[in-house]
Formats: C-alpha cells, sequence, structure tokens
C-alpha cells in the first residue's frame, strides 16, 4: 500500500511537470480555400495549418494556426498525450489503492 500511495504521488508531480496542453489535431489546409481536401483548381502554393478540437460541449471547434504558432501548438499536442498517459496510469493506481480499502 505505501508503494502505491509514492506511485500515486510520483504520478501526480508528473503530471504537473506536463505543463500546458491542448485537445485536437493539427490539419494541413489548403492556403487559398481553407479546405483540408481542396477543391482549388490550382492548387495553391501557401499552405495554412489549423487545429481542430472538441470542446466540453462535444462541439468541433476549429483555430487556424499563424505559421510561427504551428511548434508551440504541436508541443502542446504533445503534453496532452502525457497528460492522457499519465491520468490512466493514476486511475490505475487509484483503482488498487480503492480495492485495497485505505483512506477516509
Ligand atoms: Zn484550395
Amino acid at each position: 500500500m505505501k508503494g502505491l500511495i509514492k506511485q500515486q504521488k510520483s504520478l501526480l508531480r508528473r503530471l504537473v511537470q506536463c505543463g500546458d496542453f491542448v485537445r485536437g489535431s493539427i490539419n494541413c489546409v489548403c492556403g487559398r480555400c481553407n479546405r483540408a481536401n481542396c477543391i482549388c483548381e490550382k492548387k495553391s502554393a501557401a499552405k495554412a495549418y489549423r487545429l481542430t478540437y472538441k470542446d466540453g460541449l462535444q462541439q468541433t471547434k476549429i483555430v487556424y494556426l499563424a505559421k510561427n504558432r504551428l511548434r508551440v501548438a504541436r508541443q502542446l499536442l504533445a503534453n496532452y498525450a502525457r497528460v492522457r498517459n499519465i491520468i490512466e496510469q493514476i486511475i490505475n493506481t487509484n483503482i488498487k489503492i480503492l480495492k485495497k480499502g485505505s483512506g477516509p
């Protein structure tokens, strides 16, 4: 049990260390028509990027990303993947603790 509590605390620390994050996925879109699957006759050389995500009400939202924000956006998504992974581990640990019946 002591080991489990220790693991739980360590996971919580790692969770905080993940830093900022956002949910969603980044798509490259046509700079002219803004569609992921371009319908322009001549594909524009300019590429634009957008982040698509679902808000708390499961509504799909789109944020267009300036090119200089792309790297940050990718980092935020990578952080979110780590957050998700750590949350899963915390849940598993908490279930084990719950089964052993410690705490209030
Ligand atoms: Zn297009």
